[in-house]
């Protein structure tokens, strides 16, 4: 709690320093103390500057040492070159954290000075929010510590910007939106507070109900998802930077797949932030995430005055992944006597053209009420006949005296000033309104997604397992006294096997003779691969033979094996010839593993072939997965059917398949100070209650 009292000092002060307070104009020095005056800000204002004795009108000190009294936080914004002394000159007098507006650090290379001041202020025990920041603006604490002109419009979520630019764009915005803000905080190069501390901060803040991110890049990605497991309100994100991460070469399938779109989608799934994918579809969302609640099931009912905005919302509705579905007939029936004849009271409700406010409330009040619904969306279209503000009036009223405040309502009008006046209304007064039915659903689906996040979550996710760690990092500490950096498909598979997952037995042969007695000892027919560190893609080499039949099969193999493999790659190191069992014909999928730089260990599934070389078909989790999310993970992909079975197949064994990911998951946490990247390419799935089988392994282990 002593880290959440320094960071109040940073969100709502009672006294704040501006160390390069100024009297001339274009200065930030001068905007920061100007920022603070005009937005009321009601605590104590202390201008720092030794050249003078009154800013703006406000006392100057020459330094903080001269204020009399305690300082909660102080605005820095000198040059680069004098951050560290005010950074020691602020510790001594025991101010609890910095903003410091000032750039010229880790963003243009200059990480060493950066580092020095968050060593610096560690001593003082002062946490630093930037540099290179914009600052913090609170409508509840009327307060703007920051160079943006003035306070964004007042509302309920708050925003945390990596990007100093766009958060005072946005500021602006608010108001031309009409989607309002609590605190934007602009956190900058997170050289100590991070995103995931202003996540656990502002999940405590009972002025903030959703908090929005702009992110471009997270430093503690375990971290984070950890915070926002926990926040008891929604989060959402806007991810930038998804289309350079996966460019780097990597050494896997996994690898060259697991990109930063990819797997920050992942760990927001995983730790219940709602995405973004865009700046208008993050203000939109966060409008209905912080003024409505979840919504808890799929009945979403939708009432409306025009045809085509409810056929484009029924479309919407799809593809956000809430299709629509119709009412019982008995909340058919009800509706009816709300509407004209040739009205529809199927989903969409179309009350049609002729609806004034009374048809909008009575079918409104009924809908919202009925058990059967969970959540409401009303359409308008503007007419000469009907009233926007006085439905809109009604639409509340209804709510209000319904007592029901577990079911969300959006609402979207369509029109000119009228209807603008009345969307304004209505977001004043807790509803989303939106000029397009598309967003109004696509808000819906924010709030379904959070809700069925946070059930997943609820899931319990032990796995409780028995598995042979020892033995799988001696498998590995024997490969690396052999001078390699990968393990060869036997030796992955023994460490796959440590962690119970259903590998074919696999065995080395050395000579032509004992892979004849292997082989037999195995069972025909079998498989023989080339076993070579120097070898990752063994087909490729001429490596792999299948389904040999017999004595002289294998002798044949093995010589053509052999003969491959140096024609391939002459000083190729080889230490045998694989003699496997030959596995059944089975669905084939692929499980991998890379080692992220944010989120660490991650997991990838997919279905194997060419799906995963040219469709990419393929969805990740940040491990360790719970057994629900491997189920998820099975049902996300497009393929998605080929696993439940299509023209007449039997359905394959999902369950066995969802228990592998959960094992391969927990096998790459647990070695995950050993192992890079790994793949599984192909596992067979068969039939429902015939498991999984896989057949071919991979592990590249870290550079030590
Ligand atoms: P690589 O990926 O290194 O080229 P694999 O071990 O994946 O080599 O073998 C290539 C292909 O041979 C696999 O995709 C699979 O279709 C088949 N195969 C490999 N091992 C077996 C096995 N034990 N049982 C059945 N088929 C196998
Ligand atoms: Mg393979």
């Amino acid at each position: 709690m002593e880290s959440r009292k320094q960071l109040d000092s940073l969100f709502k002060p009672d006294s704040i320093a501006v160390i390069g307070a100024s009297n001339t104009p274009g200065k930030i020095g001068h905007s920061v103390v100007k920022n603070l005056i005009e937005s009321k800000f009601q605590g104590k204002i202390y201008p720092i500057n030794p050249k003078e004795d009154e800013i703006q009108g406000i006392k100057a000190y020459p330094t903080v040492a001269d204020v009399p009294g305690s300082i909660d936080t102080a605005v820095v914004t000198v040059p680069a070159k004098f951050v560290l002394g005010v950074t020691e000159e602020c510790g001594k007098k025991g101010i609890q954290s910095l903003i410091i507006i000032t750039s010229g650090f880790s963003e243009v290379g200059n990480r060493e000075l950066e580092q020095q001041i968050v060593d610096m202020a560690n001593s003082y025990h002062m946490r630093i929010l930037g540099p290179n920041i914009v600052g913090v603006l609170s409508n509840s604490n009327k307060m703007n510590a920051s160079f943006a002109p003035f306070l964004p419009l007042s509302g309920k979520a708050s925003l945390v910007s990596q990007s100093g630019a766009l958060l005072i764009a946005m500021d602006a915005s608010t108001y031309t939106r009409r989607i309002g803000f609590e605190k934007l905080i602009s956190i900058g190069n997170m050289s100590d507070v991070s995103i995931g501390d202003t996540v656990e901060w502002l999940s405590e803040d009972p002025e903030t109900t959703c908090i929005s991110l702009y992110i471009e890049g997270i430093k503690d990605g375990r971290q984070f998802m950890d915070v926002s497991r926990k926040a008891t309100k929604p989060i959402i994100a806007l991810k930038s930077g998804v289309s350079a991460h996966g460019a780097a070469a990597a050494a896997s399938h996994t690898g060259s797949l697991a990109g930063a779109a990819a797997v920050y989608g992942a760990a927001f799934q995983q730790a219940g932030v709602v995405q973004a994918s865009d700046l208008d579809n993050l203000f939109d969302r966060a409008l209905a995430l912080s003024l409505q609640p979840a919504l808890k099931g799929d009945n979403l009912l939708i009432i409306t005055n025009g045809g085509g905005v409810g056929v484009l919302a029924t479309d919407a509705a799809e593809r956000f992944g809430i299709p629509l579905k119709f009412a019982p007939k008995e909340v058919q029936d009800e509706l009816k006597k709300h509407m004209p004849d040739f009205g529809s009271a199927k989903n969409p409700v179309d009350i049609t053209g002729m609806a004034g406010t009374e048809w909008y409330v009575e079918s409104f009040r009924y809908a919202l009420s009925h058990p059967w619904t969970d959540g409401v969306v009303v359409l308008y279209c503007e007419t000469a006949v009907s009233n926007p503000l006085e439905i809109a009036q009604g639409i509340k009223q209804a709510m209000d005296e319904s007592g029901i405040t577990d079911k969300p309502v959006c609402i979207s009008y369509v029109g000119g000033e009228r209807s603008e006046e009345a969307m304004r209304w209505l977001v004043e007064n807790g509803i989303p309104a939106y000029g397009a039915p598309d967003v109004a659903i696509n808000a819906m689906a924010a709030l379904r997604e959070y809700a069925e996040m946070r059930s997943m979550m609820a899931e319990d996710g032990s796995t409780d397992v028995k598995v042979d760690r020892e033995k799988a990092l001696k498998i590995i500490a024997d490969a690396r006294a052999d001078g390699r950096d990968s393990l060869t498909e036997i030796e992955a598979k023994q460490v796959f096997a440590a962690y119970n997952l259903p590998v074919t037995t696999t065995l080395l042969s050395k000579t032509e003779d004992e892979a004849v007695k292997l082989a037999k000892e195995v069972g025909f027919p079998v498989v023989m691969k080339i076993v070579s560190p120097d070898i990752l893609h063994k087909s490729d080499a001429g490596g792999v033979k299948v389904n040999i039949k017999d004595e002289a099969g294998v002798r044949d193999a093995y010589q053509t094996i052999l003969k491959n493999a140096k024609a391939y790659k002459a000083e190729a190191n080889i230490h045998g010839i694989a003699i496997q069992e030959m596995a059944p014909w089975g669905t084939e999928v692929i499980l991998g593993s890379v080692n992220d730089g944010t989120f660490g260990p991650t997991m990838m599934f997919g279905l194997g072939g060419i799906f995963v070389e040219v469709l990419k078909d393929v969805t990740f989790r940040v491990a360790p997965v719970t057994k629900g999310q491997a189920e998820r993970m099975l049902g996300e992909i497009r393929g998605a059917p080929i696993l439940a079975g299509v023209r007449g197949e039997a359905p394959r064994d999902k369950k066995a398949m969802a228990e592998v990911v959960t094992l391969y998951s927990k096998m790459i946490v647990d070695l995950a100070s050993e192992i890079s990247e790994t793949d599984a390419n192909p596992v067979l799935v068969y039939e429902e209650g015939k498991g999984v089988k896989v057949v071919d392994a991979r592990v590249i282990l870290k550079k030590k």
